[in-house]
């Protein structure tokens, strides 16, 4: 399978059981969509502890009863061996995203974050290898990164985790890795860099950017830059993080298996650029925002300074074609919040 296309051609043809775990989460629910809207049976795992349910109604909504009828939804935890065997049973591919997101949240508590991000990713690794997936998906993190200072970011130099957050997503790859040489376990992980888009929670100390920064804009609230503004990411819409987990799920290049892959589009952006993007999205339709100016305030600790892709190792070997820069991601992403914050 070396196109998108042809992946999407062969779910039309073919119906797989799914796992996402995390499924109430935003990346976890675009996953969820996107497979029932490509006919395939779906199961989620998700405890609640950042997702929501409502996440789940908009779908049921969106897709309708008779396609909603292929989804089944399992409130547990990973943390739990039993919950993640009863999840994983009769299931062909595992799309792995349940983790306590947020660099902050853990510097504050990183037992709560180890918890789930490590005992819980090694029960899913367990109980998959123990219902013989075909094979198993899972969120990485472009914070694995750390301090090493090459720019753009490629898959085979890191540097020293500057979170126990960061320290927690390089643990899973080496288990996957282990996993892969002890038991010949197949799995895939995405490296995602900055992912945004419809259903990114904009609430809570611990919202990401983009969401935070829509919430406050549409309310006229203050938005605090940390830093100087000039922070760069690679910013990546959610659209290619959908087609990056099914092309790694599908994949049938023997190469591409029990690899690392980062997930982006491989632009830079500034917070400055972002906030300007945003607010011109934004300013017909909340006049308020002309004379909008953002508060800068102290750099946030275990934040990495400047993030870039070089996503050539997808392209190569998994087919991956971001269809998405930002411009196009904002677009919809500003429709969406426009629609669901301010009625
Ligand atoms: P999210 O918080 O919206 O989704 C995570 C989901 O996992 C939530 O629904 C939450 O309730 C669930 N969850 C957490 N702990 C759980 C547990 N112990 N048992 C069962 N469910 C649990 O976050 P997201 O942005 O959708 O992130 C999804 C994955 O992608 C995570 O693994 C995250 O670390 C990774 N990731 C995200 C980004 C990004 O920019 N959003 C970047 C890099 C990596």
């Amino acid at each position: 399978m070396s196109t998108y296309l042809e992946a999407q051609n062969h779910l039309h043809n073919h119906q797989y059981r799914w796992l996402v775990t995390g499924a109430a989460g935003f990346i976890g629910s675009n996953l969820v969509e996107a497979l029932l809207r490509a006919g395939q049976n779906v199961v989620g795992l998700d405890n609640l502890s950042t997702g929501h349910l409502h996440n789940l109604e908009q779908i049921e909504e969106l897709v309708g009863p008779n396609v909603w009828s292929n989804f089944r939804f399992i409130k547990g935890d990973i943390v739990s061996l039993e919950d993640c065997i009863d999840a994983c049973e009769g299931v062909d591919y595992v799309l792995h995203e349940a983790a306590l997101g947020s660099v902050s949240r853990s510097i504050e508590d990183p037992i709560l974050t180890n918890t789930s991000n490590v005992s819980g990713f090694l029960n899913m690794l367990v109980a998959a290898r123990n219902a013989k997936v075909k094979r198993f998906v899972y969120a990485a993190s472009s914070s694995t990164y750390g301090d090493h200072p090459k720019l753009p970011k490629v898959e085979d130099q890191i540097g020293r985790p500057l979170s126990p957050y960061a320290v927690t997503k390089l643990v899973n790859e080496l288990y996957a890795d282990v996993f892969a040489r002890s038991y010949g376990f197949e799995s895939i992980g995405l490296r995602y860099f900055n992912v945004f888009g419809p259903r990114q929670d904009p609430h809570g100390a611990y919202a990401a950017v983009i969401p935070q920064w829509v919430a406050a804009l549409i309310e006229n609230r203050e938005v605090a830059i940390n830093g100087d503004g000039e922070t760069s990411r690679d910013f990546c819409f959610i659209d290619n993080v959908v087609q990056a987990n099914v092309l790694a799920a599908l994949t049938s290049n023997p190469a591409a298996i029990n690899q690392v892959y980062n997930v982006a589009v491989g632009d830079r952006t500034t917070l400055n650029e972002l906030y300007e993007a945003m607010k011109r999205l934004l300013v017909q339709r909340f006049p308020h925002l002309q004379n909008h100016k953002p508060h800068y305030r102290d750099f946030r600790a275990g934040d990495v300074r400047h993030s870039q892709a070089d996503i050539a190792k997808a392209r190569e070997l998994l087919g991956f074609d971001p269809i998405y820069r930002i411009d196009a991601g904002l677009q919809r992403a500003m429709n969406w919040y426009v629609d669901h914050l301010s009625t």
